[in-house]
């Protein structure tokens, strides 16, 4: 973890946590809350005021059970040796189930996507959470998806088939792009998740781009 670069972490943590306001007062404690609610994502300084003077004039008891939720969750949770979702042991429940089938694994973004997955019942492989995207501009470079491990993982003989399930965005998709190229350039078999017209869908309703990738990847019936 050393090489993190701090890539994904940390850009929120500059100016406002060095513990001064600009006029060099120590910053009261209704100061502090408000700037560590800051940290939530989405989250600018009205609603970070507005959920602390709930907080603090509503739900005290809630409050408590946040800070030693987020205390417990942060020294307890860490991320699985073998594929990198949230877990509190060296591994996974997923990982250290072997029903699963080791032939398959599946390549995704982030553990919600992982679990939307599981949701669908027709996945019984193994999986590679990503913890992020390439985004060069952001500077989240292969390094920090840990593809090198990923390689090793779909290289150790027991891999048959490598499932890229990343997300159908610009950057999900170069992402898929770029791992697709690694593994194909060692000989791996790789799939990418078919893209189509929603289940329940009417095709007056969905958009021209989802439409023309379905007829794209049509298959016989
Ligand atoms: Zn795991």
């Amino acid at each position: 973890m050393a090489s993190k670069s701090g890539a994904t972490g940390g850009r929120a943590a500059g100016s406002r946590a060095a513990g001064r306001t600009s006029d060099g007062k120590t910053p009261s404690s209704l100061e502090q809350l408000i700037e560590a609610l800051r940290h939530l994502p989405g989250v600018g300084p009205k609603s970070a005021q507005r959920m602390a003077f709930h907080l603090l004039q509503h739900d005290r008891e809630g409050a408590l059970q946040l800070a030693q939720a987020l205390d417990h969750a942060c020294s307890s949770v860490q991320h699985c040796t073998r594929c990198h979702t949230f877990t509190e042991g060296d591994l996974c429940t997923t990982c250290r189930d072997d029903t699963r089938d080791a032939h398959l694994l599946c390549v995704v973004e982030n553990p919600a996507d992982q679990m939307m997955i599981e949701q669908t019942l027709t996945y019984k492989g193994l999986y590679f959470v990503l913890m992020g995207h390439l985004s060069p501009l952001d500077g989240i470079g292969p390094r920090d998806l840990h593809l090198e491990q990923l390689l090793a993982r779909a290289s150790d003989g027991v891999v048959s088939e490598v499932v890229l399930a990343t997300n159908f965005t610009s950057e999900g998709e170069a992402t898929a792009h770029y791992i697709s190229e690694m593994l194909k350039a060692r000989g791996l078999a790789v799939s990418r998740l078919a893209r189509g017209v929603p289940a329940g869908g009417e095709l007056e309703y969905v958009d021209a781009g989802t439409i023309a990738r379905a007829m794209l990847d049509r298959r016989s019936t």
